[in-house]
């Protein structure tokens, strides 16, 4: 029997993705037949981004190799483009010639980007970013060329601008509007990006009108003059300053077009053979161009040339983000709001951190963030929904992990999630989906996810979700690789430890030289690897390398810990939790002094002025005249005590004193993870010295030091390491303990993980067996901390970073 034929004009995101979802509903049911006017099969044309500026190839960004179409018994034309429909006969033309009869047509012919109707513009190295004939054009002219020009400040220009700038290129961005990516951002949020972007040595011309390209008097671009008669030069530019659908070819055939191909509910335009999908498309008004709408459009298209005839399009919520290294930005929704709208904004420009969330009629309906992105999903997810958020409201701000438990690694926030809580947004792949697959098709590792799901196939930025997924429906049988095998980042495919183990053995002592020498893929990192590279630094080469600042979260830069309104906490060191009266006063003082509203004893036995404004730290810690408790770092925290022999009488040893000079001795250390300590003078353990980083516990004989106990979301006992009779024996070991721990772990790693990783006993041949090498152990700790000075100290006496505490207006 003749099976019906589809023909698809448009090899591309949108017309694939339909055919795919085709496929899946009626593998045999029709002949079909592709042509694209690009010479390649289907790619992700998303992550040309990262293909431009190194990140990624041109072979790991292909979404279909030319085999997927014959497997499945597509006959593919790459490189025709169809110039001709005959509606009357049915068939399509291309430019060669080339003909195929239909019974239905499936229109994916995309976007076209808007060339600026300026002299100039068919100039030699005047390019548009849309396609890899783009990508390898710019490649090319980086290789050449100095100056680059992006005319447009939106999510493509400034990608593009970021690439050329990994290529070595000088780059300007040259913008109409008053800030950048207006329709993603407001003003206060464009401002902390374009400030960022002009750290990594980006310029910018804002509010600047493109009037001429100007010849360099051989046929190719050497300059732009805006419309005030300003010139600059250039030797290449990129105009990226829209797009346009593609609908000429529709509307040369008689279909009705207006501003796009027009289609309706279920994706059938004024021929009811003729279907469209994709940016091409105008449904209800609107035009899309972004790949989720064009994926929900592609659901709804391939139902219908099903014949199942039951999708509707139903427009939703989109997001977006930037897709710059380093750059966490994140929309969704109605992001700007209206009059009958509400905002909630946490702005910390120091920080660097902005987030918007825009509430109407108790639902969240927008989102915008930057600098802190990790709950953007949760928000979309939100939004989408469109569920009432009255009962959160006071800790929306705090993302999901302020809504309670979301478990030890995240797994628990995974179980909570509704089957049809997106995960990927970039290939539009929800929960469900991905616990179908793995269970149905057995699948073990993220790589099989991918393959059968696309889900993390592109940004890649839902990556950790997908394995909690995995991990959650077949446990251990999941093949995940340990943090210890996994890249730091996506800027490299070296592992922690070998990354440490060059920093060591080649003598680096900065972020540039350890990025240089293993060939880091991006220019300056990301907000992932920076920091542990700083810990790993400043670890190995104390006194030499420098501490980054702009390396270290905001709570270590400013030596505080942020709130959720955006205020501080101050927590001064009190050693071993003993205080006095001169010092509660000036605490009761200051209280007052600065309208702190909430004077808090914390569980490590310290005081905690709650609310404190960021421009008045510097203030507040002069007043106290206390050393800084590092409340906020991955470093000592505190040392809890009992009140051990001096008072109790069940003690048997001083376990205040030994708190304290135990904190004396370490107070400074920076650490992977944060470090906490507890001495309880008898074995009633009143300090709980069994859930602590090191534990101390006085018995009749000496004392007992247990190790990587942990009392946080998953509870984890000390493990015994050794008793020992002295105070200067107690000083050395838990140095060493801790020096090993500092020089080994891998970033983030708390002492738990580091001890299950090596092994109870390979940390005892270390530190209780080989004395000698527990000495050096400890001396490399102490001649660490000869360096260290009181960060508040430093910042009140010596003005260091005094930038960070004066406004910056945006
Ligand atoms: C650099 C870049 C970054 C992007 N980043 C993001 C992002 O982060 N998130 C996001 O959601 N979206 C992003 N997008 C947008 C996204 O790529 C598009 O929305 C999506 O690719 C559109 O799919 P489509 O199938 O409609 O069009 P396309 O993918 O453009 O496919 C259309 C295809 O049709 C072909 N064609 C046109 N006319 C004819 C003809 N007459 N005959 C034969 N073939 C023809 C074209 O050559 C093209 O290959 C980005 C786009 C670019 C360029
Ligand atoms: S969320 Fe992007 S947003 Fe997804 S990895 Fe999936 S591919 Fe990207
Ligand atoms: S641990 Fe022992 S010494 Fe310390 S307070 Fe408790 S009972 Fe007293």
């Amino acid at each position: 029997m003749n099976k019906p034929k589809l023909v698809m004009v448009g090899n591309g995101m949108a017309g694939v993705r339909t055919l795919e979802e085709l496929l899946k509903l009626m593998p045999d049911f029709y002949d079909i037949t592709v042509f694209g006017a690009e010479p390649h099969p289907n790619y992700n044309r998303i992550l040309l981004s990262p293909v431009l500026s190194g990140e990624q190839t041109l072979k790991e960004i292909m979404l279909n190799e030319v085999e997927w179409y014959a497997e499945n018994g597509i006959t593919l034309h790459m490189g025709k483009e169809i110039t001709e429909i005959d509606r009357i006969k049915r068939v399509v033309r291309a430019a060669d010639g080339t003909e195929a009869p239909y019974d239905r047509l499936l229109l994916a012919t995309g976007s076209n980007p808007f060339i600026l109707p300026v002299p100039g513009k068919d100039l030699d190295g005047v390019v548009t970013f849309r396609d890899i004939r783009d990508v390898n054009l710019m490649i090319e002219a980086s290789q050449k060329y100095k100056k680059a020009v992006v005319i447009g400040g939106g999510l493509l220009g400034l990608e593009a601008a970021n690439g050329l700038m990994a290529r070595g290129m000088d780059v300007s961005v040259v913008h109409l509007g008053e800030w950048l990516l207006e329709r993603q951002l407001d003003r206060t949020a464009a401002k902390l990006l374009q400030q960022s972007l002009e750290d990594r040595g980006i310029a910018f011309h804002l509010q600047k009108q493109t009037a001429a390209l100007l010849d360099n008097g051989s046929g190719r671009v050497g300059g732009l003059r805006f419309a005030d008669g300003e010139e600059i030069p250039a030797d290449l530019v990129v105009m990226a300053v829209g797009i346009r659908p593609n609908y000429e070819l529709a509307e040369k055939s008689g279909l009705y077009c207006n501003r796009g191909v027009v289609v309706n509910d279920t994706m059938q335009t004024y021929d009811p053979r003729v279907y469209a999908v994709g940016e091409c498309v105008s449904h209800r008004g609107v035009a899309y161009g972004l790949v989720a709408p064009l994926f929900d459009m592609a659901k709804v298209a391939a139902n219908h040339l099903a014949h199942y005839g039951i999708g509707r399009y139903v427009p939703a919520a989109t997001s977006t983000k930037l897709k710059v290294t380093g750059i966490d930005l994140f929309s969704a929704g109605d992001f700007m709001g209206s009059d009958n709208t509400e905002a909630i904004t946490l702005s910390d420009p120091m920080g660097g951190i902005y987030k918007k969330l825009v509430i109407k009629d108790n639902k969240l309906v927008g989102a915008c963030l930057y600098g802190d992105t990790a709950d953007g999903a949760w928000y979309f997810r939100l939004i989408r929904e469109g569920k009432s958020v009255a009962e959160m409201r006071d800790v929306l701000m705090l993302g999901e992990g302020g809504q309670g438990d979301v478990g030890h690694s995240g797994q628990s926030k995974v179980v909570g999630m509704p089957d049809d809580a997106e995960v990927c947004g970039c290939n539009g792949v929800c929960k469900g989906t991905i616990v179908k697959a793995i269970q149905e098709k057995g699948l073990f590792t993220v790589d099989e996810i991918k393959k059968h799901t696309k889900a993390a196939s592109s940004c890649g930025s839902c990556t950790g979700l997908v394995e909690q997924i995995l991990i959650n429906c077949v446990g251990g049988a999941a093949d995940v690789k340990p943090k210890s095998e996994k890249p730091v980042c996506g800027c490299t495919d070296h592992n922690h430890g070998a990354v440490r183990k060059v920093i060591r053995e080649q003598h680096l002592t900065s972020l540039r030289q350890v990025m240089d020498f293993l060939e880091w893929r991006t220019p300056d990192g990301c907000a992932t690897c920076r920091p542990a590279l700083n810990y790993y630094l400043i670890s190995t080469w104390p006194g030499e390398a420098k501490d980054d600042p702009q390396s270290r979260f905001i709570n270590e830069r400013v030596h505080a810990n942020i709130q959720k309104d955006g205020t501080y906490s101050v927590i001064p060191r009190m050693w071993g939790g003993v205080t006095n009266a001169a010092e509660l006063r000036r605490i009761a003082d200051v209280a007052d002094k600065y309208a702190i509203p909430m004077v808090k004893v914390t569980g490590g036995q310290r005081i905690d002025l709650l609310g404190v404004k960021k421009e008045d730290l510097p203030k507040v810690w002069a007043d106290l005249d206390m050393p800084s408790g590092h409340a906020y770092g991955k470093s000592l925290r505190t040392v809890k005590t009992c009140v051990g022999s001096e008072f109790c009488r069940f003690g048997t040893q001083d376990s205040t004193q030994m708190g304290i000079d135990l904190e004396k001795d370490l107070t400074g250390m920076w650490s992977p993870a944060k470090v906490k300590l507890a001495v309880s003078g008898c074995p009633r353990n009143c300090a709980e010295s069994g859930i602590k980083d090191v534990g101390i516990i006085g018995v009749d004989s000496g004392w007992e030091l247990y190790i990587g106990g942990n009392g946080g979301i998953k509870t984890e006992v000390a493990e015994f390491l050794a008793k020992v009779k002295t105070r200067e024996e107690v000083l050395e070991l838990t140095g060493a303990f801790l020096q090993l721990y500092r020089e080994e772990a891998f970033y983030l790693e708390r002492t738990v993980h580091y001890l299950h990783r090596v092994g109870l006993d390979f940390i005892k041949a270390q530190v209780v067996d080989n004395l000698e090498n527990r000495k050096a152990l400890y001396e490399r700790l102490r001649f660490a901390l000869s360096f260290e000075k009181d960060p508040w100290t430093e910042r009140v006496k010596e003005g260091v970073a005094r930038h960070e505490f004066e406004p910056l207006t945006v």
